[in-house]
């Protein structure tokens, strides 16, 4: 089921273009949508895409990842083993405001009689850039430009280079540069529990605060998870116009003013440095002397130097991660070459705004543009994103999953608390621990834990980190395998099979459940490679052997326990329907009455009670079809059509991580025309705010199951049997061209697609060797392939 676009704003205010995502003309009604889509960051720092004067704005959120604040989980009827902390994002010091008055007149966006505006978030430069002309009420013509960045390559800085230009006449200027802490969120709060709770008060207590000239530093910390904030300001100002300077400050606000009288084409150039520094553990004094070391580094630099060192980054990114299209048929998709390439480019860049120097935390189902769903971490992560990361940017899909491994102490205590062996992940958390206060739709995904340990495997298959592997991968592996063992069965009804019971699978719409198929699908895939990871180890690397038996207490016998239970998962079978019933109970359930359903009643969770929906058959999101992806290489191409055709119509896409996923099998079972239409949801899913909540944030899944559709559904790319191979599907009719690079061991690869041929070149490396269908290929950095699709078939894969 389709969900249409919601977001069409008029194409003369916001024209598309392939390297920019751009605004005309000021629209105070998208104000929300426009925040998180022109938002900045680097993984680490984000700021929302609100203009410079501070406002007008829907949600001022300036978030650092992992900086949170928490709060008792009240439940009106407690039960043993709930989660009892609630971890929320908060805002930190809202830095990158600068006011401007000319003669005393304030400049107001939603009042500024504007002769010029322009808004670009420039993908290619990673920066945030705006010219502005205003004709004040006396009529005198002001020139405002600015360029914002998050620095990619110094996480805890960004800067904003701000120049005014009096074009007609002379005037009395004030520049304001200011910080503002704990500000009230201007908040978009309603009933919907995917947005993040409104603390009330005071979130942010002061620890310190002092100017030095141009230079303000306001540090505070949270009261209860107790994590410090230091954020510091500085200025340089360069005009040849006499001008005088003031700063003050208080606990939560600070001030650099700047009084100019701006002769007519003279600019006035303000450069704002900005630097953020976290800790748990360091002291406020200690924390604002780093602020102020990365501070005197940076102003040392100046602001060309961290543009260029940005557009650096960028151009290195692009090289690794650009997916290319030409030559779209527009009928089909109802967008323009341009603009599709803009959606692509747009997705790509804020999964690298979300995730790329994520050093020590997770990626937020929001990234950093905004707060909704509390700034957690949930398996959006390693499903949706570390896939496009371990083929394009490794080394970040490496941070994440070491991240993973640091939470290992408390999943292990989780685990014990839910009174199971092994290590058991939180379902949402920042800090480690569980923060779902709903655990049928929380805590009981124990798919979590399959999950991640794909991702590894995936992540292990593309590079060939095998010492990641050992040291780190292993002990996960062994604690999750564990689990697994502890919480499945066999059960004499099924046969003696061995069976899960008693969880939620992906799709939250039917919960708590016996033998969800994704599940044991992928606990089974766990247990294998836990299995056979040990078995490995154990020949081959003997000393990484003994310490992981050290790590966890490893007994022989539990790899045969694990491998038993794998090769007899029960995997739940209709023979009538001949397709895998998402779970025990799935097919007894009454249908859900769409054709009553009112359009505005979507996305159900918002109308209906929990009950409703989980007695009836209606899906939220992909389930079996995202098990018949991600393990493609046990399903037959019939198999994987009957499962599609079988649960699409059920399926309602009320979670943005659905549509991708259909796109994808639909592209591989040949079905062009649901591939492009649920391919383009999940392209839009922001820029059309498909699912009406972009202003909440941007859905980072949906981003990285856009890369997914693009290689893995178009691309034909597979790499489930730990081979790269490529099986591209096109509609025969299309003439479009695709071309996306992947990183694997260590060596470029790039792909192109077109109706005629399939051409690979090594772009970087010495040799690689892949398969075209069934074909194997050779590359050398000299010898690109091109290849002739000999067959429009769907590859034979084994049943
Ligand atoms: C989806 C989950 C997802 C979460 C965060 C929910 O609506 O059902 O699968 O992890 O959003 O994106």
């Amino acid at each position: 089921m389709l969900h249409h676009e919601r977001l069409r704003p008029p194409s003369h205010d916001y024209p598309a273009d392939e390297w920019n995502v751009i605004e005309k003309a000021f629209h105070p009604e998208f104000l929300a949508q426009l925040e998180t889509m022109l938002a900045l960051g680097n993984g680490y720092l984000g700021m929302r895409g609100c203009p410079e004067e501070g406002g007008p704005n829907a949600e001022n959120s300036t978030l650092i990842n992992g900086f949170y604040e928490t709060w008792p989980i009240v439940y009106g009827e407690e039960a043993y083993g709930f989660a009892k902390t609630g971890q929320t994002i908060c805002n930190v010091t809202d830095s990158k405001i600068i006011k401007l008055f000319v003669d005393d007149e304030p400049f107001l966006l939603p009042d500024a009689n504007l002769l010029r505006y322009d808004r670009r978030l420039n993908m290619k430069s990673g920066t945030l850039d705006r010219e502005l002309l205003w004709e004040t009420p006396a009529g005198k013509q002001v020139l405002i430009t600015s360029r914002r960045l998050v620095s990619f390559d110094n996480r805890h800085v960004a800067a904003i280079s701000y120049c005014v230009t009096l074009l007609n006449a002379k005037a009395f200027i004030v520049i304001s540069s200011e910080m503002a802490t704990n500000e009230p969120s201007a908040g978009i709060r309603g009933d919907d529990p995917r947005q993040a709770k409104a603390f009330s008060g005071r979130v942010l207590h002061p620890r310190a605060n002092y100017s030095i000239e141009r230079r303000i530093v306001l540090c505070h910390a949270t009261e209860k998870s107790r994590l410090t904030v230091a954020c510091a300001t500085d200025h340089a100002l360069e005009t040849s116009c006499p001008h005088t300077e003031k700063a003050v400050h208080t606990d939560d606000f600070g001030q650099v003013a700047f009084t100019i009288e701006a002769q007519p084409s003279c600019p006035i150039r303000l450069t704002k440095y900005i630097v953020y520094h976290t800790s748990e553990t360091a002291s406020a004094e200690e924390l604002c002397g780093r602020a102020e070391w990365t501070m005197d580094r940076v102003t040392r630099q100046g602001f060309q130097q961290l543009l260029t060192a940005q557009e650096q980054y960028m151009d290195d990114f692009w090289r690794r991660s650009d997916v290319r299209i030409r030559d779209i048929r527009e009928d089909r998709t109802n967008r323009s070459t341009v603009e599709i390439q803009q959606a692509i480019r747009f997705n790509l860049f804020h999964m690298l705004q979300a995730s790329a120097r994520a050093e020590d935390a997770g990626v937020p189902a929001k990234g950093l543009t905004g707060k909704a769903y509390e700034g957690h971490y949930f398996w959006d992560a390693e499903i949706y994103v570390l896939p496009f990361l371990t083929y394009t940017s490794p080394r970040i899909a490496r941070n994440l999953l070491t991240f993973r491994y640091k939470m290992l102490p408390q999943a292990r205590v989780r685990a014990k608390e839910l009174g199971h062996r092994g290590a058991m992940f939180p379902w949402r958390t920042i800090s480690g621990e569980e923060a779902s206060a709903y655990y049928a739709a929380g805590t009981a995904q124990y798919h979590i834990n399959a999950d991640i340990m794909y991702a590894l495997r995936k992540y292990v298959q593309a590079t060939g980190d095998e010492q990641f592997l050992h040291e780190y991968g292993a002990e996960m592996l062994v604690e999750t395998a564990r689990l697994w063992l502890d919480l499945g069965f066999y059960s004499d009804a099924k046969g003696g099979k061995f069976c899960i019971n008693g969880v939620t699978g992906p799709d939250e719409y039917n919960a708590v459940v016996n033998n969800n198929a994704y599940t044991n699908l992928m606990a089974r895939e766990n247990l294998r490679y836990a299995a056979q990871t040990v078995k490995s180890l154990q020949t081959a690397e003997p000393e990484a052997y003994n310490a992981l038996v050290h790590k966890t207490a490893l007994q022989p016998s539990e790899v045969e326990t694990w491998i038993r239970a794998a090769e007899n998962m029960y995997v739940p079978y209709d023979e009538k329907l001949e397709i895998i019933p998402q779970d025990d109970s799935f097919l007894d359930r009454e249908p859900w009455d769409f054709q009553n359903t009112p359009r505005e009643h979507y996305p159900l969770l918002l109308f209906y009670h929990p009950l409703n929906i989980y007695r009836k058959q209606v899906i939220k999101q992909a389930d079996v079809v995202l098990a018949i992806f991600l393990l493609g290489d046990i399903f037959s191409p019939e198999t994987k059509k009957r499962n599609f055709y079988f649960y699409d119509p059920l399926t309602t896409g009320d979670s943005s991580l659905s549509s991708c996923v259909e796109a994808i099998i639909a592209a591989q079972i040949g079905d062009m025309d649901k591939a492009i239409r649920y391919g383009m949801a999940a392209l839009l899913m922001d820029l059309a705010d498909v699912g009406g909540n972009v202003k909440d944030g941007c859905h980072i899944a949906s981003m990285g199951g856009t890369w997914m559709t693009l290689t893995y559904g178009f691309g034909g790319m597979r790499d489930e049997d730990g081979t790269l191979s490529f099986w591209p599907r096109r509609a025969p009719e299309e003439n479009a061209i695709l071309r996306f690079p992947v990183t694997y061991h260590g060596q470029r690869l790039e792909v192109e697609i077109s109706l005629d041929k399939v051409e690979y070149a090594l772009r970087e490396g010495e040799c690689l060797v892949i398969r075209h269908e069934t074909e194997e290929v050779r590359l050398s950095r000299e010898n690109p392939v091109a290849v002739r699709p000999v067959s429009r078939r769907i590859p034979a894969v084994n049943a």
